[in-house]
């Protein structure tokens, strides 16, 4: 974000406004927690913020502070373009194509509202009226917490804040371990946890709540690998007959297709994920090195993402 971007923000939000934050359809931790985090800044700064997402998010993210505010698009889709047609500022975080936004996309374009992109994915849209959009930032939420610097207000930052930013830091970095994970990252955790975030509650509201049907759902996706050495990749299918099997509910299948990649040898790593109801084949494909799993998902399966995560669909 230009100096004169930050300048003009600044005095933009100065004064109370009605502010929406969108998040990406399918919203992961990234996506809550960087709205969530937005949403207590903005609302202890006086504006009125509400944070729309398209559609449902898994139960393992419905504990963080402000999680009972989230109106959901698909759910409550009349109350919610009203939210948006009296919106001063439309903040889209997590996400930089409006069709990103699913069901939503044409509400957002055709709301008279300042738009405020902050997005680290890459190939960013010009829809908003200021952008930040950094593709070297591990998470949204880290830019979240660099725009609450840059708006000169960073000793403001509250427990509430910092443990949603947090969340989102620890889950789009696969807990500190993927190479968007760098030593700035550490130090904004580092303040994150001085202003609050305990990180093993974190941790354990995340990572350690999983029903014992999501642990045979795993097994089965792992059964189901198939690996090619001599591709170095590793694949992993998930029918819907073998999700009903296993109840399966959103989020459940969140973080298998890493699996793919601790094979010795893998450098990627794709999960196929029959979808009845939409008629579709999720996609999610990983990968290690310089292998641009976003070039990949872009070409083939109609998606994006990042260097080294990217999904699409069949
Ligand atoms: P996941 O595989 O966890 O769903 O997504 C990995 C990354 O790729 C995330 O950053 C996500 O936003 C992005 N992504 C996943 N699916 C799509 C898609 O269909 N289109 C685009 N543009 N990005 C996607
Ligand atoms: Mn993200």
């Amino acid at each position: 974000m230009e100096k004169n971007d930050v300048e003009s923000v600044k005095k933009l939000i100065s004064t109370p406004k009605n502010i929406i934050i969108v998040a990406h359809k399918n919203p992961d931790g990234d996506a809550i927690g960087s709205s969530l985090g937005l949403y207590h800044y903005l609302n202890i700064m006086g504006h009125k913020a509400t944070v729309i997402v398209p559609n449902d998010y898994p139960e393992f993210l419905k504990w963080m502070p402000g999680t009972e505010t989230i109106v959901n698009y698909e759910a409550s889709k009349d109350t919610s373009d009203i939210l948006i047609n009296s919106a001063d500022i439309i903040f889209t975080l997590d996400f930089n194509l409006l069709s990103r936004s699913g069901s939503m996309a044409s509400a957002l374009e055709n709301s008279e509202a300042i738009k405020i992109m902050i997005d680290h994915h890459q190939q960013p849209d010009t829809y908003a009226k200021y952008t930040y959009s950094d593709t070297s930032m591990s998470s949204t939420s880290e830019m979240i917490y660099h725009f609450i610097n840059k708006m000169g207000d960073i000793s403001l930052v509250t427990k509430e804040m910092a443990t949603c930013l947090y969340a989102g830091i620890v889950t789009d970095t696969g807990s500190f371990r993927f190479a968007s994970t760098t030593a700035q990252t550490h130090e904004v955790v580092a303040d994150l946890i001085k202003k609050g975030a305990k990180n093993d509650y974190i941790h354990n509201s995340i990572f350690d709540n999983n029903s014992y049907h999501r642990m045979q759902l795993l097994g089965c996706a792992l059964n189901n690998m198939k690996v090619l050495p001599e591709l170095k990749t590793a694949y992993i299918t998930l029918s819907q007959a073998e999700l009903n099997k296993y109840n399966f509910v959103k989020g459940d299948t969140e973080g298998f297709v890493n699996y793919g990649l601790s094979v010795k040898g893998i450098v990627f790593a794709a999960i196929f994920i029959e979808n009845l109801q939409e008629n579709i084949v999720k996609i999610s494909f990983r990968s290690k090195g310089d292998f641009s799993v976003n070039e990949f998902a872009r070409k083939y399966f109609n998606g994006g993402g990042h260097n080294n995560a990217a999904g699409g669909r069949s």
